[in-house]
């Protein structure tokens, strides 16, 4: 009787600072989507505000010691199942909480809000040179950061723990290494296949409200929820959950680009469905929360590439696109479209590559990020090092820091060990996708038929109902029987740009 009393307490206390945690995304949401201008400063201090009280609610959630018993009691297996995975996780938090002392916390927060100021700043004047003490100073907190949370191996696994829990920097840089080695030898065949398409095929013109309305119609198809989430225009697409029957999705839009949009939108859906599939009852506990950054990008690159770009999923959807927009795409056969949405051409920037090209700027940024926290390079020595990895990987001439070594918002804002889950989420995305395929046999029958409700469904039941009743590693064992390696993506982009490109198979 007593045990459950203080669970519920728990739980109360959980659900009111998620409460407030609503409220500061909606302040967030509102901020990057309907905000006028002039309440920029008003609203950081409305954010901040609301910052802090959460961070002193949860600061305050042990101070009868009410989680510190419960915790003894889970220690002692006197407490199981879920209850047990709500008090673990919750303890996990807050002692990583209380190992920041609040002076350290402040700085970080100073630093890297000016920091990001500064970084607009020198990726407009192109000049590394004006961010660069700053980042040094990021870097050197991130570290000291490193050293109060703990670590066993290396510094840089205490900062990857934030975003990927129980992810060591080892696994990564091994599984990232066996991707390496196939990627460069396999950019280098396609840019020699014969099969160029040409981007410049399927632009045209594209009325913004027309696009809006098609990217409705997709996301509703995929099992979107628009009575419990919606969808808004901003600058940089995100999605945010106030709750799990109040999830908001964004994109930004192309007038020559129709697909511009609808590639962020679908993305964004991913992480949508996710978070719409997630335990309502379990709202405000670590039951109801998505298990790490890396399997979210597993759920949206899923519906973003592997569904999102198949021939499958446009023979079902191109005849609509083309009803929509007769001008250019009456005129392009199915094929061509697919060819040309696929296309791979290296660029410097990012968030503008394709699915082959993607991971290599991931990797770069990883080593140089894990080199940087292990004291292995100084931030000085990034342009260069940036360049030549640039050269190496994607066999392109890096010509300025806007469009290399400044070009993400990341490493301003504090995110070391952040880039790597999205790399991680291709991997997850492919090795989940291979075990829907084995489980729903006429899967691709039901994608070109426009019915995605058993895939919704999959998803629901394997992954998002879960919460974080699993930990990654051991949901992806649970789910596709191994461990997360790379083979399965790397077998994905093999039968697909073998296909695609006429590459000759190995
Ligand atoms: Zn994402």
């Amino acid at each position: 009787m007593e045990k459950a009393y203080f669970i519920q307490e728990l739980k109360k206390r959980l659900i009111e600072i998620s409460n407030l945690s609503s409220v500061l995304a909606l302040l967030s949401w509102d901020q990057n989507v309907n905000m006028p201008k002039k309440a920029v400063t008003s609203r950081a201090f409305a954010i901040a505000e609301i910052n802090s009280l959460i961070h002193s609610r949860f600061l305050a959630i042990d101070k009868d010691n009410l989680l510190s018993d419960l915790k003894k009691e889970v220690d002692e297996k006197k407490i199981k199942g879920g209850d047990s995975v709500i008090i673990s996780e919750t303890w996990k938090s807050f002692t990583r909480a209380k190992k920041l002392p609040e002076s350290f916390v402040r700085e970080l927060a100073e630093t890297t809000s000016r920091a990001h100021a500064v970084w607009v700043e020198a990726r407009e004047k192109n000049d590394f040179n004006l961010f660069l003490p700053v980042l040094s100073k990021i870097v050197e907190l991130k570290k000291k950061e490193a050293t109060y949370a703990g670590y066993t191996d290396s510094p840089y696994d205490a900062l990857l723990d934030a975003f990927e829990p129980d992810m060591i920097s080892r696994q990564v840089e091994n599984i990232l290494r066996e991707l390496k080695n196939f990627l460069i030898p396999f950019l280098k065949k396609i840019k020699n296949a014969k099969k160029k398409p040409d981007p410049a095929l399927i632009k045209g013109f594209f009325p913004i409200e027309k696009q809006a309305s098609f990217n409705e119609m997709v996301v509703k198809k995929i099992g979107f929820d628009l009575e419990a989430g919606r969808i808004d225009k901003t600058v940089h697409p995100f999605a945010t959950t106030l709750h799990p029957l109040d999830v908001r999705i964004t994109t930004r839009y192309a007038e020559d680009d129709v697909l511009y949009s609808l590639g962020s939108i679908i993305h964004e859906a991913g992480h949508g469905l996710y978070e719409q599939s997630l335990p309502v009852e379990y709202f405000g506990t670590p039951l109801g929360e998505s298990i790490s950054l890396g399997i979210h990008e597993s759920q949206s690159r899923m519906w973003e590439n592997l569904i999102g770009k198949s021939k499958n999923f446009w023979k079902y959807f191109y005849p609509k696109l083309q009803e929509t927009f007769p001008i250019p795409f009456k005129k392009i056969s199915l094929e061509n479209f697919y060819q040309t949405i696929n296309a791979v051409f290296p660029s410097p920037i990012r968030t503008e590559a394709d699915e082959v090209t993607y991971n290599l700027h991931i990797i770069l940024r990883f080593e140089i990020e894990k080199d940087l926290i292990e004291g292995k390079i100084e931030t000085k020595d990034l342009p260069r090092i940036w360049k030549s990895k640039m050269k190496e990987y994607l066999g392109i001439e890096n010509k300025d820091s806007a469009s290399g070594v400044l070009q993400d918002v990341h490493w301003s804002e504090g995110l070391f060990g952040y880039f790597p889950t999205y790399t991680l989420g291709n991997l997850y995305a492919s090795q989940f996708y291979a075990t829907m395929k084995k489980e729903i046999p006429d899967i691709n029958k039901k994608i070109s038929s426009g019915d995605f409700q058993e895939i919704k469904e999959w998803l629901k039941k394997n992954i998002h109902i879960h919460g974080k009743f699993y930990t990654a590693s051991s949901l992806t064992k649970k789910v596709t029987g191994e461990d997360l390696n790379s083979k399965y993506f790397i077998d994905y982009l093999k039968e697909k740009y073998t296909n695609l490109f006429g590459l000759e198979p190995r």
